[in-house]
């Protein structure tokens, strides 16, 4: 048995055999084949038929649409003056993997220049060529695989687009070797309830089919595990299942303090289920995550329809909606054009929004329009806000448009610096613990190299949570969290004693989150936030929070 150590999205635990991601293959070089043409004709034949053959199979398997879109990737991979080209190609002397790839490269640029239907199919194209050299090569695939039966994937990181279409009855739980705690893989697996452990270097070594235990709580992959090991981690599986069918009660603290629990959400469509697993409310709507793949601003109706879904999923409930928040990890072709050397630090956020302000404007009439058709309290607040003077800009213009409560996100050291001024302009604050962190700690949110650094838990960044709350309760607004540190059961009891309000998560940490504040009360949360803020580093802000949890008699016990 070993075990390789990550970052732990939520508290689920999985089991099941290993199937890989695999990796773009390289381009293929050009020197001349050491077979003959035949022998490298005869190769692309068997490539390309194996390949038609078994995008066919998975048509059939998947049915509707996809049925269509395979089979008409299996034609194309078949289609005679493809074959004419790779074969003048092979009668120069080249590989089979440089005759697919320059054959197919050229026919894609012809489809591409052709433009509308045929031009959208040069990326179809640029798949089958994948598929076949990755045959040819006797390595798996490109993409997510499908082994047939229920799988642990292991994938370097996925795109968003991945992580968005996994097939959840397959897919039994997700190990990524790069990317941290609040990458948007992460935010996904956790919104999608996958049971996942990103940043785990060791997870390259894993062998396709071997069965692992995936343990989200513990941050841990056991490989080779035993028979016991398997066993235990079934236990706990059904535990917390039978865990999420307790009662569903308000949020509140153990002396009836409420802390509304809300729901971060990135598309309407998600909206029943959490009203199901206890949202009382939406205290972040990621509204960039619908236009993810538009090349144009979405228009104002499109808008309008999506955020009209949403409010009227929560008649009469508190909605808190981001305007869009484009940059860094999440670009929208039509806010961020410009190639930019460190992303994270440039136009992003509520600056791309100033620069297409037009942009913002169609954002901000779309909702109010959507507020006057529907009775949910909408909220609305921008993203990245860095300066006093940013927030004064944003809160003005969403006034203008009759948007009622206007706030800012703190996610920029220097609007927590400055929270008090901050709030003396807006409405409310919603701290995003995720770049909060990563602008304190200087760590790329998506980089696992540094995902140790990428820690909520950090006094830094829980001293900085405290100039918020404190800000808050100085001017009677409410400071809520939305970041992924909300959805830790422990450090949401720790934020509230810092001085938040409402707590908001993937709903499916709302369970956990509920049991951990009904066990403290106002006093416990203030006095487990200041062990935490005594500490040094992240992990023993950690351990003080655990003691200091406990109560007296089993803390007593456990010094002892
Ligand atoms: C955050 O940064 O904590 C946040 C909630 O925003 P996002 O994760 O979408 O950047
Ligand atoms: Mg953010």
């Amino acid at each position: 048995m070993t075990e390789l150590r990550g970052v732990g999205i939520g508290l689920g635990v999985a089991q099941g055999p290993v199937a890989r991601m695999a990796e773009p293959s390289p381009a293929p070089s050009d020197a001349p084949s050491a077979l003959s043409a035949d022998e490298e004709t005869a190769r692309v034949t068997e490539a390309v038929a194996a390949v038609a053959r078994e995008l066919e199979k998975r048509g059939a398997l998947a049915g509707g649409a996809a049925k269509d879109v395979l089979e008409a990737q299996a034609m194309m991979a078949e289609d005679p003056s493809l074959e004419a080209e790779v074969a003048t190609r092979l009668s120069s002397g080249k590989t089979a993997e440089w005759a697919v790839f320059d054959a197919f490269a050229s026919f894609r640029d012809m489809l591409s220049a052709m433009g509308g239907y045929l031009g959208e199919r040069a990326a179809d194209l640029d798949d089958v060529a994948q598929r076949v050299i990755a045959h040819l090569r006797g390595v798996p695939a490109p993409g997510v695989p499908d082994p047939g039966h229920p799988f642990i994937l292991v994938a370097k990181d996925l795109a968003p687009a991945d992580t968005a279409l996994l097939d959840l009855d397959k897919v039994l739980a997700l190990i990524t070797t790069e990317g941290g705690p609040t990458s948007h893989t992460a935010i996904l697996a956790r919104e999608k309830s996958i049971v996942a452990v990103v940043g785990v270097q060791g997870a390259k070594d894993l062998v396709e089919g071997e069965t692992v235990i995936v343990d989200a709580a513990g941050g841990v992959v056991t490989t080779e595990p035993s028979d016991a090991d398997l066993a235990r981690a079934q236990n706990r599986a059904d535990a917390r299942a039978s865990a999420a069918s307790a009662p569903i009660t308000p949020g509140a603290l153990a002396d009836g303090t409420a802390v509304p629990l809300l729901a971060n959400l990135g598309s309407p469509k998600g909206a029943a289920e959490a009203v199901e697993l206890g949202a009382e409310g939406v205290g972040l709507f990621r509204t960039e995550f619908l236009f993810l793949s538009s090349s144009s601003a979405p228009t104002v109706e499109q808008q309008r329809e999506s955020y009209s879904a949403l409010l009227a999923a929560f008649p009469g409930k508190k909605v808190v909606v981001r305007v869009l928040d484009a940059g860094a990890d999440k670009p929208l072709p039509f806010l961020n054009d410009a190639h930019e050397e460190n992303p994270a630090l440039g136009l992003r956020g509520i600056r791309a929004l100033r620069a297409s302000e037009d942009i913002l404007r169609e954002q901000l009439t779309a909702l109010a329009q959507a507020d006057a058709a529907t009775s949910a309290d909408l909220w609305v607040m921008a993203p990245m806000v860095a300066t006093v003077e940013e927030t004064e800009y944003f809160v003005a213009l969403a006034k203008d448009y009759g948007i009622k409560t206007a706030g800012v996100m703190v996610e920029v050291p220097s609007s927590a610096l400055l929270a008090d001024r901050v709030l003396a302009h807006a409405d409310f604050a919603s701290i995003g613990t995720n770049d909060l962190t990563q602008y304190t700690m200087a760590a790329d949110r998506l980089l696992g190299s540094v995902a140790a650094f990428q820690d909520p838990w950090h006094p830094a960044v829980l001293r900085l949570i405290r100039e918020v709350g404190d800000a808050g309760a100085m001017h009677g607004r409410p400071v809520g969290i939305c970041g992924e540190a909300a959805a830790d059961p422990l450090l949401a009891v720790v934020l509230v004693g810092l001085g938040a309000t409402s707590l908001s998560m993937a709903p499916t940490a709302i369970a956990d989150v509920r049991a951990s504040l009904l066990e403290h009360t106002t006093q416990d949360a203030r006095r487990i936030a200041e062990a935490a803020l005594g500490a040094n580093d992240a992990t023993s802000a950690r351990d003080a929070a655990r003691v200091a949890s406990r109560t007296p008699e089993a803390a007593h016990a456990a010094a002892n």
